[in-house]
C-alpha cells in the first residue's frame, strides 16, 4: 500500500494503451507514475513514423467513454462505414463494414489520440508523469524497477503496490519474464513490410469519402485511412523482396502504374517516389505470451502482452478493452491487486491468441479473398441470416468489430456458423443431384 492506505501503481509507457491506462487507475484514486521513454509528444518536433492514423472500433470505444473522452475523440475521427475496394481497371465496389444497422469504425490521429490521453491524465492531481525516462531493469525478488533519466542519465529505482508495463510489442518486462519458469512466448515476424505514402490534401476530396480505402492483388495490398485536413494516409503492404525489387523511380512508377493505377494521379508521381524511398519499409510482428502476470505485482498489457499484425485494426482497441477489463476486475475485487491481475491474465490470453490469430487471417482476406465470389457470396448470406436473426447470426467480422464478445466467442460463433452453411450447401447439393437424377431418369425412359 502507498501512503494513506491507497493503492500505488506505475505505469511504463505513456503510448496509447499506458496512457489509458493510467486514467483509468488515477480514476480509481491510485497514486500513478508513468514513465516514457520519449519525450512529450504534444511538443516534440518531430513524431515517430508509425501509422499516423488509425481504426478506432467499439471496443475502443467503450474503454474511452469509461473514462469521460469518447466523445472529444470522435468529434476528431472521420466515420468509415465500409471498406472501398478498388480494382485494377479503378473501378470501386463499396462493402459496407454493417449493411443491416450502419455501423462504422472511426479513422483518427495517433498522435491526437495520444494527445488527448496524456492531456485527460494530467488533469488528476493524483499523477506524476516522467517523459524521457527508461525502464532499464526489473528485479521480481525485490519487486523493483530502475529507470533511466535520459536527460541527466541518473538511475533511480521505483516500488509499488502493481507495476503495469504497457511498453510495446518490445516490451523490457516481458524480456525478463521470459526468464522466469513456465512462462510461455512466442514471436512470429510475416515476410511483408509496410511503408506509408500520403495523398495531399488537395487530392484529398477526389476520393470516395467516409470508407476504408483497398486495392488487394493478392499476394499485396494498398489501403488508405482518410485524415481531418483532407490527406490520406496511405499504407503499402508487400513482401519485403518486392519491396527491394524496385530499385528506382522508374521501375517504382512502372510498378505503379501497372498495379495501381487510379492512385498515380492521388498521390502524384513525384511525392509517390520521395515517400517511397525516403524510409526502409518496416516489419510486423505478432506476440503470444502467457502469463501476463508475475507475482501479486507486475503485470503486462496491450502490445507489450499481445501484439498482432494490423489487419483487423484491433491492436490498440484490445488494449484498450485491457484497460476496461482490468478495472471491471479491480473493481469487483475491491481492489485486491494480487488477485485481480491473476485473473485479468487467466480470463484475457486465450482472447488475446484469437485476436492474434483473427489478425493474421484477415491480411489474406484484405488483399486477396475480398475479391472472389466465394467471399461475396458468404457475406450475402451471413448478411441475411443477420438480418433474420440478429441476436443469433452474428457474422466475425460484425463480432470482432461492434460487439463486446470475447474475441475466442467470435471465432467459436464462426465455427459453428461454417457447420451450418456446409450442411445447408451439403443438403442442398442433395437434393439438387437427386431431382436431376430423377429429371435424367424420366427424360431416358
Ligand atoms: P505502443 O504504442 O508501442 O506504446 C508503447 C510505449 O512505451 C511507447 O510510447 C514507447 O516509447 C514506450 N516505451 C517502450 N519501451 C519503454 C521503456 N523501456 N521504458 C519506458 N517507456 C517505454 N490498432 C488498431 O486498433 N487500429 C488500427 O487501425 C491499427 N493500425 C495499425 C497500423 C500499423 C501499420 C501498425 C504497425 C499497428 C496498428 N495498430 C492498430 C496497432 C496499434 O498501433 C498498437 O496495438 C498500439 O499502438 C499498442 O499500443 P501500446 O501502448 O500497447 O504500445
Amino acid at each position: 500500500m502507498g501512503s494513506n492506505n491507497v493503492n500505488s501503481v506505475i505505469v511504463v509507457g505513456g503510448g496509447l494503451v499506458g496512457s489509458l491506462c493510467a486514467i483509468f487507475m488515477a480514476k480509481r484514486g491510485y497514486h500513478v507514475t508513468l514513465f516514457e521513454y520519449r519525450e512529450d509528444i504534444r511538443t516534440a518536433k518531430f513524431a515517430r513514423g508509425r501509422s499516423i492514423n488509425m481504426a478506432l472500433s467499439n471496443r475502443g470505444r467503450k474503454a474511452l467513454r469509461a473514462v469521460g473522452i469518447e466523445k472529444i475523440i470522435l468529434e476528431s475521427a472521420i466515420p468509415m462505414k465500409g471498406r472501398l475496394l478498388h480494382d485494377l481497371k479503378g473501378r470501386t465496389t463499396s462493402v459496407p463494414y454493417d449493411a443491416l444497422t450502419g455501423q462504422c469504425i472511426y479513422s483518427i490521429s495517433r498522435d491526437y489520440l495520444n494527445n488527448v490521453l496524456l492531456t485527460e491524465l494530467e488533469k488528476y492531481p493524483n499523477v506524476k508523469i516522467y517523459f524521457n525516462h527508461k525502464l532499464m531493469s526489473v528485479s521480481f525478488e525485490d519487486e523493483r524497477i530502475s529507470v533511466m533519466n535520459l536527460i541527466t542519465e541518473e538511475i533511480t529505482t521505483h516500488q509499488a503496490d502493481l507495476i503495469i508495463e504497457a511498453d510495446g510489442a518490445y516490451s523490457t518486462l516481458r524480456r525478463y519474464m521470459q526468464l522466469t519458469p513456465l512462462f510461455e512466448y512466442s514471436q512470429t515476424y510475416i515476410q511483408h513490410g509496410y511503408l506509408e505514402l500520403v495523398i495531399p490534401p488537395e487530392n484529398g476530396p477526389k476520393m470516395t469519402p467516409n470508407h476504408l480505402h483497398i486495392w488487394p492483388r493478392g499476394q499485396f495490398m494498398m489501403i488508405a485511412l482518410p485524415n481531418k485536413d483532407n490527406s490520406w494516409t496511405v499504407t503499402l503492404f508487400m513482401p519485403f523482396g518486392k519491396f527491394e525489387s524496385l530499385r528506382n523511380a522508374a521501375e517504382l512508377k512502372d510498378f505503379y502504374y501497372k498495379t495501381f493505377p487510379d492512385a498515380v494521379p492521388l498521390i502524384g508521381e513525384d511525392l509517390l517516389v520521395n515517400d517511397f524511398f525516403k524510409v526502409k519499409p518496416s516489419a510486423l510482428v505478432s506476440v503470444k505470451c502467457k502469463p501476463y502476470h508475475v507475482g501479486s505485482k507486475f503485470l503486462l498489457i496491450g502490445d507489450a502482452a499481445h501484439a498482432m499484425v494490423p489487419f483487423y485494426g484491433q491492436g490498440m482497441n484490445a488494449g484498450f478493452e485491457d484497460c476496461f477489463l482490468l478495472d471491471g476486475i479491480l473493481e469487483r475485487r475491491s481492489n485486491d491487486i494480487a488477485g485481480s491481475i491473476e485473473e485479468f491474465s487467466r480470463e484475457r490470453v486465450e482472447d488475446a491468441y484469437a485476436i492474434c490469430e483473427l489478425a493474421m487471417y484477415n491480411y489474406v482476406e484484405m488483399r486477396d479473398l475480398v475479391t472472389r465470389p466465394s467471399y461475396r457470396l458468404r457475406k450475402f448470406f451471413d448478411e441475411l441470416l443477420f438480418k433474420c436473426m440478429k441476436e443469433k447470426w452474428i457474422p466475425l467480422c460484425n463480432s470482432v468489430t461492434f460487439s463486446n464478445f470475447g474475441y475466442k466467442q467470435c471465432v467459436e460463433n464462426r465455427k459453428w456458423q461454417n457447420k451450418v452453411i456446409q450442411k445447408f450447401l451439403w443438403t442442398g447439393g442433395l437434393v439438387t443431384s437427386a431431382l436431376f437424377a430423377y429429371g435424367l431418369r424420366i427424360w431416358l425412359y
